[in-house]
């Protein structure tokens, strides 16, 4: 049971000896009734406990290697969920290219409540020192980040957060603890938009949580239970049925992603390309330090901001479509779609430019892929020379 392949495999495996049934049951019951007065099952309320979501979350707890694993209705619930943590006055430093989903929350939600959120490029030479205030409490960290796959140190950022007191939580959705563990470097939460690579199939929204110590997996514990943002039964069965061939589709996404991410930079109507197996990326080293891969995400700048619509419409097979980490290839227009609510001076700064396409690779054929790429470039090439 060493290997992540065999732990993937078997997720929820034989856990009614009753049966000995091979996949997990889904248990739609929301109340269990006590054998008698004071005494379990284990089981007394479905927001509290469930054993279909506990299958699940005892998985995730496995892969990542913590304590406690919490699954919940979207990543965004699991976030919302974990930083529950922090009250007025706490300050809280974040990865500056976030999800935009998250940078909303924080910006919208969270400081309402006296949370204070600063961003930074953690990669950055003394950033993280001059940020820190006597009220951080925490680094928010998302490696590689969104859209610009931007590396950061786990290591370095763990270390000089337990130095100052403060915990460290990774958003791991982009690598999946196929390819990445930081709780085994030391972060204390690493958590997921198990809507992505983790489900794998574009067809299912949800959150995972893993604490590495007790004590953490308790204080979430109750903000899950106290909250109730929860995923069902159903859902976390469909969820550990994905999850069963996360090692096999990240194999392929990476593999899909190299022959694309070469094809792209050396393509002339592509100005940049971001991938961290690139030996041009700069975080190269740090990434094959602290992970096994580079993923199945490909950011790239087209050489002029009107060629956008003509490509975008003339892709055949990749989808023009928010999300990532299906079977399915998918083209994000991040400006306009998933950072939208970041502020442009902002977003421009980050390199989230008006040219961006983020592309998630699915696993088809990658020739088919490179053919529907290089098509739609030609015609959109041809569009903007000819005005
Ligand atoms: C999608 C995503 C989220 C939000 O997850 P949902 O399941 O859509 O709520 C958070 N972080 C990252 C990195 C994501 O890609």
């Amino acid at each position: 049971m060493d290997h992540i392949e065999t732990k993937l495999a078997q997720l929820g495996a034989r856990r009614d000896a009753s049966t000995g049934a091979i996949v997990s049951a889904v248990h739609r019951s929301t109340t269990y009734a006590h054998p008698r007065l004071g005494e379990s099952t284990g089981f007394d309320y479905a927001r509290t406990a469930n054993p279909t979501r506990q299958a699940l979350e005892d998985g995730i707890a496995l892969l990542e290697g913590g304590e406690r694993g919490f699954a919940f209705s979207s990543g965004m619930a699991a976030i919302s969920c974990v930083m529950n943590l922090f009250g007025p006055g706490d300050h809280v430093i974040a990865s500056n290219d976030l999800y935009g989903g998250t940078y909303r929350l924080f910006e919208q939600v969270l400081a309402r409540f006296g949370v204070a959120v600063s961003y930074l490029d953690f990669a950055l030479e003394g950033a993280l020192e001059q940020a820190t205030t006597p009220q951080t409490k925490a680094l928010f960290i998302e490696t590689p980040t969104n859209p610009t796959m931007k590396i950061t140190d786990l290591a370095a950022c763990i270390a000089y957060a337990n130095e100052h007191g403060m915990m460290t939580i990774v958003d791991n959705t982009f690598m999946t603890p196929y390819m990445q563990k930081p709780l085994t470097l030391g972060a204390d939460i690493v958590l997921h938009s198990a809507s992505k690579y983790l489900g794998g199939h574009n067809d299912l929204l949800a959150g995972l949580v893993v604490a590495r110590t007790k004590e953490m997996a308790d204080r979430l514990y109750f903000y899950q239970n106290t909250i109730g943002a929860v995923l069902g039964p159903d859902d976390s069965y469909l969820l550990m049925r994905g999850m069963k061939t996360l090692g096999l589709r990240m194999q392929r996404h990476e593999e899909n992603a190299q022959e694309l991410a070469r094809f792209l930079d050396a393509h002339p109507l592509v100005e940049r390309v971001y991938y961290p197996g690139l030996a041009s990326h700069p975080g190269k080293t740090v990434q094959e330090r602290q992970a096994s891969g580079y993923g199945g995400m490909v950011s790239f700048d087209v050489i002029d901001e009107r060629m956008v619509a003509p490509f975008l419409e003339r892709l055949q097979l990749i989808a023009f479509a928010e999300s990532l980490g299906g079977v399915e290839s998918l083209l994000t227009f991040p400006a306009r779609q998933t950072h939208a609510d970041i502020p442009e001076a902002i977003r421009s700064a980050l390199g989230i430019t008006n040219r961006l396409l983020r592309f998630s690779v699915g696993i088809e054929h990658s020739d088919d892929l490179t053919a529907d790429l290089a098509q739609a470039l030609e015609v959109a090439g041809k569009e903007v020379h000819a005005r």
